[in-house]
C-alpha cells in the first residue's frame, strides 16, 4: 500500500501547485469565493463524489459578517469575468459559497471528515519582484483580496486528497466527507454548515491548516491553544449640530465611542485563563465645526475557554452601553463572527501520532499538541458538535517555511508541505479501520 500511495501522490504533485497558484491568483474574500467553489465542485464531480452545495450546506441565517447584497452581486460578476465555471454558479449565489463532498466506499465503517477553507483576506498582496507570488506571475490579480493565510494550499490540499481517495477507494471503508467552508476570516462561516447539519453523521473529523510558525517538515496532531472569540461592529448615533452655535443640541457619538475604547481595554484580566480585547477600527465624525452624530467601532473579545470569552463579551456590552449613556446616543451592535474554544480528542490524537510517525517519513518530526498560542478558528465549532454526538476531533497543522508572517502582504509558503498533507490525510483514512478494531 504504502508505495503505491507514494506513486499516487507523485501523480498530482505538480496539479497541486497548479490549483494553489490559480486559486493564489484569483484570490476570493469571504463569502466571495465564487470561482473557487465552482472550481472545486466541477473537480469533484467529475472524480464522482456525491454533491451537496450552497443551501443545502449553509444554514442563511447563522451566516455571519456577510457582505451587502449589492457586494455580493459585484463579486458574482468578476468571478464569471474570471473564469468561474458558470454551470455550478447558481448553486453559490449570493454568498452560500460552501460544498460537501461525499465518497460512499460501499462498505460498513464509520463516517470521517475533513474540512478545508477556502477564503482569502482583505489584504492588498506585493506586488514587487522580491515577493515570489509575483515574481512568477501569481499574485493576486484581485485589489483587496490575497491568500495570505494558505487557504488556497488548504483548497489544493483538498482537491488532491479528494483525487487519492478515490483512487485508493478499494482499501477505504464507510464513509468520507470533504468540507470545503467559506468565510473562515474572521470566523464567520463554519457555523452555518454545522447549523445545517453537515458534520452530525460524522464520527470522525480532521480539520488543517499549514504554517502558523510550526517547523518545516512537523505535524502537530492536536491543536489545543484556540481561542474562544466574538466579533462585533458598534455603530452610535448621536445627533449632529454647530459645533460653535449650538453645541447643547447635539449628541456626541465620538466622544461615546472613544469613552467606550478607554473603557474595553480596561477590562479586568481572568485569574483563569488568557483572554484579549482589541478595539481595531474607530470611525468618527463628519467635520470641524460639526457635533459627531455618528461612530463605527469594530470590535473582537478572545478568551482561553468559552466562560472567560464570555465574561469578557459581556462586560463588553455594558461598558458599550454606559458610553452610550453618558452621552445621551443610541447604539446597535452586529455580530460579525465567532468561534469557540476546543480541544482535540485525546484517543485520536494519539492515533493519527502512531499513524504518521510509522507511515508518514516524509514528516521530520510528529507532537502531540502546539506550544505557542494559535489565535482564533472557527473548525472548532466542528470540532465540539462531533464531540457532542460522540465523535472524536482534532486539529492538525503542517509546519512550513514561510516568507512572512500570516496576514502579511508577502506571505508565501514551501509548496511541498501540500503533498505531505495530503500523503499524511489519506495515510489516516487509509488505517482508519485500525482504529476501529482496537
Ligand atoms: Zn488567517
Ligand atoms: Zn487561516
Amino acid at each position: 500500500m504504502g508505495i503505491l500511495l507514494n506513486e499516487s501522490i507523485q501523480q498530482i504533485t505538480e496539479q497541486l501547485q497548479n490549483w494553489r497558484r490559480d486559486f493564489h491568483h484569483f484570490a476570493e474574500s469571504g463569502w466571495f469565493e465564487f470561482r473557487t467553489a465552482t472550481i472545486v465542485a466541477d473537480e469533484l464531480h467529475r472524480l464522482g463524489y456525491s454533491l451537496k452545495m450552497g443551501k443545502e450546506v449553509i444554514k442563511a441565517e447563522a451566516r455571519m459578517g456577510l457582505p451587502s447584497e449589492q457586494a455580493l452581486q459585484e463579486q458574482e460578476q468578476r468571478a464569471i469575468k474570471q473564469g468561474a465555471l458558470v454551470e455550478w454558479l447558481p448553486h453559490f449565489s449570493g454568498g452560500f459559497t460552501g460544498i460537501v463532498a461525499t465518497l460512499d466506499t460501499g462498505k460498513p465503517g464509520s463516517t470521517l471528515a475533513f474540512r478545508v477553507d477556502m477564503d482569502a483576506l482583505d489584504l492588498n498582496e506585493d506586488q514587487t519582484h522580491i515577493h515570489r507570488p509575483y515574481a512568477e506571475g501569481f499574485s493576486s490579480c484581485n485589489a483587496h483580496m490575497m491568500h495570505a493565510c494558505g487557504h488556497d494550499g488548504h483548497t489544493a490540499i483538498g482537491l488532491g486528497l479528494a483525487h487519492i481517495l478515490k483512487k485508493h477507494q478499494s482499501q477505504l471503508t464507510g464513509k468520507i466527507k470533504l468540507i470545503f467552508q467559506p468565510a473562515e476570516e474572521g470566523t464567520r462561516g463554519a457555523k452555518s454548515m454545522v447549523e445545517a447539519g453537515v458534520v452530525d453523521d460524522v464520527d470522525f473529523f480532521i480539520a488543517i491548516h499549514l504554517g502558523l510558525s510550526v517547523p518545516q517538515g512537523e505535524l502537530v496532531c492536536g491543536c489545543d491553544n484556540f481561542l474562544a472569540t466574538t466579533k462585533i461592529d458598534v455603530t452610535y448615533r448621536g445627533v449632529s449640530a454647530h459645533s460653535g452655535a449650538k453645541p447643547e443640541e447635539g449628541k456626541n457619538a465620538l466622544l461615546a465611542a472613544a469613552q467606550a475604547a478607554l473603557g474595553l481595554h480596561a477590562i479586568p484580566r481572568h485569574s483563569e485563563g488568557s483572554s484579549r480585547i482589541n478595539v481595531g477600527v474607530l470611525q468618527a465624525g463628519i467635520g470641524r465645526n460639526v457635533i459627531p452624530d455618528y461612530a463605527l467601532m469594530k470590535i473582537e473579545t478572545r478568551g482561553k475557554t468559552n466562560e472567560i470569552n464570555e465574561f469578557i463579551y459581556h462586560q463588553t456590552l455594558s461598558i458599550i452601553e454606559g458610553a452610550a449613556k453618558m452621552q445621551s446616543v443610541e447604539y446597535e451592535i452586529k455580530l460579525m463572527g465567532a468561534a469557540q474554544s476546543s480541544l482535540p480528542s485525546p484517543v485520536w490524537v494519539d492515533f493519527i501520532y502512531q499513524q504518521t510517525q510509522k507511515n508518514t517519513p516524509e514528516l521530520s518530526s510528529v507532537v502531540k499538541s502546539l506550544q505557542q498560542p494559535a489565535g482564533s478558528e472557527d473548525a472548532t465549532y466542528f470540532m465540539e458538535r462531533v464531540k457532542a454526538n460522540g465523535g472524536q476531533a482534532t486539529y492538525l497543522i503542517f509546519g512550513t517555511e514561510l516568507s512572512a508572517g500570516h496576514h502579511n502582504e508577502r506571505f508565501d509558503f514551501d509548496e511541498n508541505v501540500m503533498k505531505t498533507a495530503v500523503k499524511t490525510l489519506a495515510t489516516i483514512a487509509l488505517h482508519l479501520p485500525d482504529f476501529e478494531t482496537t
